[in-house]
């Protein structure tokens, strides 16, 4: 048996597991097209270093990205604004959940780091400047289309529609941005962007080739630096699950960034992009058995970053 037969064949028995568990968590609540979903679906990939892609579950079905998009949009502004970025915003772990205005009103507008729900909006705020939502959300798709090679990628309108209708903290954290001097559109303009980037539906399959990058896979396409990828990465292990940051890399050992359509994007740095997804969430908002799963395949795969 060859290392990839064994790691196929772990994929295939986590799945039976996961679903002999049964312990699947809640889905989203506050978004009405993700509240009916049910949770006991599970789905992981492994896009590995000699190209190969592993999967198990329902590794073909498309999911609402939600806040894994927040690192895909964190490229794009990166790569028109530069560090400028990090004049908005910050890159600490916040310690509060994803929705937090807490700190935003202590820290006169700044949000701690650009994956919790204020920092993703001056990120998106970035990536749209200048120009059209449309346009900045064209880019996005684009990039994310080339990252993993795939041109199906689309953003589910009914999910973006969902969202707009009930998002009501989001607009008071674009309110509160703005009057900080901290967001540069119209409000609408910049929570209709990222609402939309929110609802990019992808498989496990396409989500992990798209991680490639990050992991720095000798295929993934040359979309950004390797200096680029390896400080994602590690906003990526500090702040990519939110309050939840800490016990990821106790538990996982990997960066990896969540959303509460029950994704999670996992990177092995040199090894492996994986991305898992079941729709129930725990209590920090961060998918129950994808957590689960991923601690599993890092015990497996001895992947973690730490040894
Ligand atoms: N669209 C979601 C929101 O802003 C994203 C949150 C998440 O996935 O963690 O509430």
């Amino acid at each position: 048996m060859t290392e990839t037969d064994d790691l196929q064949a772990f994929l295939n028995d986590l799945d039976r597991q996961m679903h002999i568990k049964g312990d699947w968590g809640t889905p989203a609540r506050y978004i009405p097209e993700l509240a009916d979903i049910d949770p006991a679906q599970f789905a992981i990939s492994v896009a590995l270093a000699d190209g190969r892609v592993l999967s198990s579950g329902s590794a073909q079905k498309r999911f609402s990205i939600q806040s894994v998009s927040k690192v895909f949009t964190l490229a794009v502004a990166l790569g028109r604004i530069g560090d400028q970025l990090w004049t908005r915003v910050g890159r600490e772990p916040s310690g509060t959940s994803f929705d937090s205005i807490v700190l935003l009103e202590r820290e006169q507008g700044r949000p701690r780091n650009p994956f919790i729900n204020a920092g993703a909006l001056v990120t998106t705020d970035a990536m749209l400047e200048g120009r059209m939502p449309q346009d900045a959300l064209a880019e996005l798709i684009q990039f994310l289309r080339a990252a993993c090679e795939d041109d199906d990628i689309h953003i589910d309108k009914d999910v973006a529609r969902s969202e707009a209708a009930t998002a009501h903290r989001n607009t008071a954290l674009v309110h509160y941005l703005l009057s900080h001097g901290n967001l540069h559109n119209a409000p609408e303009l910049t929570l209709g962007t990222y609402v939309h980037q929110c609802a990019i539906a992808m498989t496990t399959q396409q989500l992990a080739r798209a991680g490639r990058m990050l992991a720095g896979l000798p295929d993934a396409p040359r979309l950004i630096s390797a200096r680029r990828a390896r400080r994602i990465n590690a906003l990526m292990m500090t702040c990519g699950h939110y309050d939840g940051s800490g016990d990821f890399a106790y538990r996982v050992g990997l960066p990896g960034k969540s959303g509460v359509g029950g994704g999670i994007l996992i990177i092995a740095p040199g090894k492996a992009s994986i991305a898992v997804w079941s729709p129930g969430l725990n209590h920090y908002g961060n998918s129950q058995v994808g957590t689960e799963a991923a601690q599993r395949l890092g015990q497996f795969t001895g992947w973690s970053v730490f040894g």
